[in-house]
């Protein structure tokens, strides 16, 4: 167990007979609670199948039913019921090759790190290009991995969008891919930064069937929605 910042925090989880996952899957989370009443949320799977236990990575909802008992309640030896894994159109394995491209925003780090973790782990040289949008610097996950990856050979890149210099994650910051470069995209956050950052891929040229969205839930700031499927 492993406080990412102040609001999130990762679980590691030992789980038998687990029958693997590829980097980018998620598993569903069931809870009960004594009175008999389920919850049951997904979660994407932070660690990468070489990886020796399961990691979820859980972001505090002040009002959620289940994010408040795994990022703050949850504690060594508790039992969870775990699904899965779940949802292989998102998913990534060094055989598929690349180039790579992952866009996450806030949570929407954890199952990209997945797959750079499976990436560093192959020893692959998969081109990968990660755009990290956090609130603050205080709210990157995984900061203390970010050296690792960057030594690995990742393109790192992170914009703050609550903190200076405040920016969001935009067509330029995406930029176009290079002419017969087709790289495999995944976008992962809440609602309404995937579909704002999968719109800038389209606009950008990105063959949508090579755009892969997560949507992990929350509001949705405009109506409008985007021509392409749900990867789940
Ligand atoms: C495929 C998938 C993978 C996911 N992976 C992760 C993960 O790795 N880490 C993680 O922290 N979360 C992840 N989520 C979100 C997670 O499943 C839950 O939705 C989230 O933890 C909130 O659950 P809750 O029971 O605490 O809140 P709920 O009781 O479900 O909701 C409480 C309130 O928050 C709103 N809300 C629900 N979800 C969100 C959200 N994501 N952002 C803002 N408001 C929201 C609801 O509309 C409601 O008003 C993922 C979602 C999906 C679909």
């Amino acid at each position: 167990m492993r406080d990412e910042t102040p609001r999130v925090r990762t679980l590691a989880l030992d789980v038998p007979g687990w029958p693997g996952h590829r980097a980018g899957q998620h598993a569903d989370v069931r809870l009960t609670s004594d009175d008999g009443a389920v919850a049951q949320r997904p979660y994407s799977i932070a660690s990468a199948p070489e990886d020796p236990r399961l990691e979820l990575t859980v972001s505090l909802l002040d009002d959620g039913e289940v994010s408040p008992w795994l990022a703050r309640e949850a504690r060594p030896g508790d039992q969870l019921e775990l699904r899965g894994p779940v949802g292989s159109a998102f998913s990534w394995h060094v055989g598929d090759g690349g180039p790579l491209l992952l866009v996450g925003g806030g949570a929407g780090l954890v199952p990209l790190r997945a797959m750079v973790r499976h990436r560093i782990a192959q020893g692959a040289a998969t081109e990968t290009r990660l755009v990290v949008s956090a609130r603050t610097r205080d709210d990157l996950l995984y900061a203390a991995e970010h050296g690792d990856w960057i030594a690995a050979g990742v393109s790192l890149e992170v914009t703050l969008t609550r903190a200076a210099p405040r920016r969001r994650v935009d067509a330029a910051l995406l930029s176009a891919p290079s002419a017969g470069a087709r790289p495999h995209v995944f976008v992962c956050g809440p609602t309404a930064f995937a579909e704002a950052a999968a719109e800038h891929l389209l606009d950008l040229g990105h063959a949508p069937e090579r755009v892969r969205v997560e949507r992990f839930g929350g509001a949705l700031k405009s109506t409008n929605s985007i021509g392409f499927a749900k990867s789940r």
